[in-house]
């Protein structure tokens, strides 16, 4: 037993200690990944990371919870992929408002939204619950934690089951990944200038914009260089655990 996941907690051990002042919770998907990595993968990324990172909080004396992943999330521009399992952005926000509810119940004041999916948009959540809640609520996208290192580790970053992610798998769940059937993940190009320079923006159809779903070339993707990712985002965001679950509400929190 882990006792900072709360799914392998038991009510005894929940009981007896003092309430926890941090709960996590971790947003996947299930969608595919190009051809070679599993429909899993956001969700295997992103509880990975919860675990690590509350890990190394609660060997530094941080009480912080992981919750269990949420498997599903938004997929509305994925559809025309078989089994892609999509959740609108207000079931989200429902499923996301009914468990700060809950933390609020059991009085825990602090919740990360540890985001691993980048059809959720979650920023909205924030600002719509910010007067009906007393949970304070913090957004993390678990894959923008280590950006200002990515250059150094990885050839070219792309967008989705690319050398980033496929490192990652690589690293947590060699297992799941078929490398040798990775396509080399080329983006189509949108037909008008003011898309393609980002300031009109469109949800992208993902079967137009590419072949079989990814965005960015896998294949010089490396176990090593997930674990030099994962090591990095993992430290950061258990830094934050800490100071995060050490910081008194007051006032001013949290500034
Ligand atoms: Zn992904």
């Amino acid at each position: 037993m882990r006792p900072w996941i709360l799914s392998e907690l038991n009510y005894s051990h929940v009981r007896d200690q003092a309430p926890f002042d941090v709960a996590v919770l971790p947003l996947g998907a299930t969608e595919p990944h190009n051809l070679h990595l599993p429909y899993g993968t956001d969700t295997i990324q992103v509880e990975a990371v919860a675990e690590r990172a509350c890990a190394l909080a609660y060997e530094r004396g941080a009480r912080v919870v992981a919750l269990p992943a949420i498997p599903f999330g938004t997929e509305t521009n994925m559809m025309r992929f078989p089994l892609t399992m999509n959740l609108q952005p207000t079931t989200v926000a429902r499923i996301i408002t009914d468990l700060v509810d809950s933390l609020e119940t059991h009085k825990i004041q602090k919740c990360v939204l540890l985001n691993g999916h980048g059809g959720n948009d979650l920023k909205w959540v924030l600002r719509e619950l910010n007067l009906k809640t007393t949970v304070h609520l913090f957004l993390c996208n678990w894959y923008r934690v280590g950006a200002d290192h990515h250059a150094e580790i990885f050839t070219k970053v792309g967008d989705h089951a690319d050398e980033l992610e496929t490192s990652m798998i690589l690293h947590l769940a060699p297992n799941l990944v078929e490398l040798q059937k990775a396509d080399p993940g080329t983006e189509a190009i949108s037909r008008f200038d003011a898309v393609r320079h980002g300031w009109v923006q469109i949800t992208r159809p993902w079967h137009l914009a590419t072949t079989n779903t990814g965005v960015g070339d896998p294949r010089p993707a490396t176990a090593q260089k997930g674990a030099a990712l994962f090591e990095l985002v993992v430290g950061r965001i258990s830094d934050f655990l800490v100071d995060l679950a050490h910081s008194p509400i007051d006032e001013h929190f949290p500034y």
